[in-house]
């Protein structure tokens, strides 16, 4: 089975080798601009870093795995884990049968 790659990976990796390609030739040529585009290129490497952090459950800050769910609770969007997932739809059910007694 082919592993799904992620887009966004995949062009930070472009971006990151563009960069840093360019820094090493540009450095050769003009060392303050070859430093300038050094300091560009560890800037999106924080970037990237910043975004693949593993995101955490809103409610027990577990760390996602592949699975997250999204609920809006008093109007604010929340991602929560599986287990939290389904206490959720449990207390909603709930709230949703007492609405017909
Ligand atoms: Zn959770």
């Amino acid at each position: 089975m082919a592993k799904k790659a992620n887009p966004l990976l995949t062009l930070g990796c472009l971006l990151l080798l563009g960069l840093i390609g360019g820094a090493v030739s540009l450095g050769q040529k003009n060392p303050i601009a070859g430093v300038g585009l050094g300091i560009i290129a560890v800037g999106t490497l924080v970037l990237i870093g910043y975004a693949l952090r593993p995101r955490r459950c809103d409610i027990c800050g577990n760390v996602l795995q592949r699975t997250s769910y999204t609920w809006t609770i008093q109007n604010e969007k929340k991602r929560v884990c599986p287990h939290c997932n389904q206490s959720l739809a449990r207390k909603k059910s709930k709230a949703a049968m007492s609405q017909f007694r």
